[in-house]
């Protein structure tokens, strides 16, 4: 609290008013010159032993302590390691650190590097410079970065003194999906535009006949608006399926069903609304239960989507045969046609929603483009495995295995 001369200066006050004091009390003068003594040679002593420099409080003050550097600390490289995505510590415009996956988008040799060469993209350029002008920055899209169709975000975190880090964000599959989700609702509109489009022309030509058609021409007029119509209903169901079995993909099955009984039953329905070749569908199916885990009314659909579709594009008079085989743990539900089968280049792309292969086959038909993605979310929901094998000018295959439930853990 005092420095040494200070406390000096007060010790010999304080004893000159005890001295003073001890006089207006009617001390004898023996005795105020002992006290003025004792008083002396006590600060004198008391003075003596004091360092002529106040030690200063160990270690340094918390508020002058040099800054800890984060991105140089060793839990830093410990953290930016785990996460899965980029991650740069700069310090200046240097790197001094990239987590694994900085370094196989943006290379090694980013290490040590300026950071306005190492993320090469006009716009990070930009956005990296105008950090050193202490700029607030917003996320930055990094449109085509890497390669073209791409999108990241970079955003960035500033610390102390000018150390930094940028954080680096794929979008691409988001911008992925948000594409798909928009190509559908085109599809779909574009789907029931057509269909809807020949329900009005006829109806207006009919209103426009004012009755005068005679009757094979009203007739086929009226059959023309009821197939195009049941056109549209067909779509509108299998979009309502499609949206179904999507917001159900990730909720397990829990409920014990018999797959040969759900093909059994199914088949039977097939057979019934076929007019033209009911006796084309052979079945060869197991006479003991096939238990699984599933949907009843997905499996049914499931069922009926392929052997419809081997109907459709199986030649006439020719059989579509639907199997089940036990394979171990497994049971494999097939169903082959003899047709005009499928080239390899289509096969990846059945499943995808509205793809066709002869989109004017297809709607002859009365098809949607949606029968096999609809088996495909389906089959994934049972944790099926769906194969497609196909053979020009021979037929086609479609099989999927579902996995066997363990009937006495079901059971109980
Ligand atoms: P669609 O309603 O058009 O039948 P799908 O999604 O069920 O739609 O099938 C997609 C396309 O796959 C069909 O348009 C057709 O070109 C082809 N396809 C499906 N199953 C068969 C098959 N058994 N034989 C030949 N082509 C098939």
């Amino acid at each position: 609290m005092f420095d040494r001369l200070s406390s000096l200066v007060a010790a010999l006050t304080l004893v000159a008013i005890a001295v003073i004091f001890a006089a207006l009390a009617g001390g004898d003068a023996l005795s105020i010159i002992i006290l003025a003594l004792a008083g002396i040679i006590g600060t004198a002593i008391v003075y003596n032993a004091l360092p002529s420099v106040l030690p200063e409080p160990k270690g340094p003050a918390p508020a002058e302590a040099p800054p800890v550097s984060l991105i140089r600390h060793p839990d830093f490289a410990l953290w930016v390691d785990q996460e899965e995505e980029p991650l740069i510590g700069v310090a200046g415009n240097v790197v001094t650190i990239a987590n694994d996956a900085a370094v196989r988008l943006l290379g090694r040799h980013i290490v040590g590097a300026d950071i306005r060469t190492a993320i090469r993209h006009p716009a990070a350029t930009e956005w990296l410079a105008r950090i050193g002008e202490g700029a607030a920055l917003d996320t930055l899209n990094l449109f085509d970065f890497p390669r073209p169709g791409q999108r990241w975000t970079m955003r960035v975190a500033t610390l102390s003194g000018s150390d930094r880090i940028i954080f680096l964000s794929d979008r691409s599959a988001i911008d992925a999906a948000d594409r798909m989700r928009s190509d559908f609702v085109a599809n779909a509109s574009h789907e029931l535009r057509t269909p809807l489009a020949a329900v009005l022309g006829y109806v207006e030509t009919l209103q426009d006949m004012n009755g005068e058609a005679d009757g094979p021409t009203r007739h086929r007029f009226l059959s023309i608006i009821a197939r195009e119509a049941g056109r549209m209903q067909q779509l509108v169901i299998d979009l309502l399926s499609i949206s179904r079995v999507e917001a159900d993909r990730f909720r397990r099955p829990t409920t014990p069903v018999d797959l040969a009984a759900i093909v059994r039953h199914t088949v039977a329905g097939l057979r019934d609304s076929e007019d033209k070749r009911p006796n084309d569908i052979v079945t060869k199916l197991p006479e003991d239960p096939q238990p699984m885990l599933g949907d009843e009314a997905q499996l049914g659909q499931l069922v009926h989507n392929v052997v419809s579709n081997a109907m459709k594009y199986g030649r006439a008079g020719t059989p579509v045969t639907v199997e089940l085989v036990r394979e171990g743990r497994r049971v494999r539900l097939s169903v082959s046609d003899e047709g005009d089968g499928i080239a390899p280049d289509h096969l990846p792309r059945l499943t995808e929603r509205f793809y066709r292969v002869d989109e004017a086959r297809s709607r002859s038909v009365g098809g949607t483009g949606l029968g096999l993605a609809i088996v495909k979310h389906i089959s994934e929901r049972h944790q099926g495995q769906l194969d497609i094998d196909s053979e020009v000018g021979k037929g086609t295959k479609v099989s999927v295995t579902f996995p066997i439930a363990d009937v006495g853990r079901t059971a109980a």
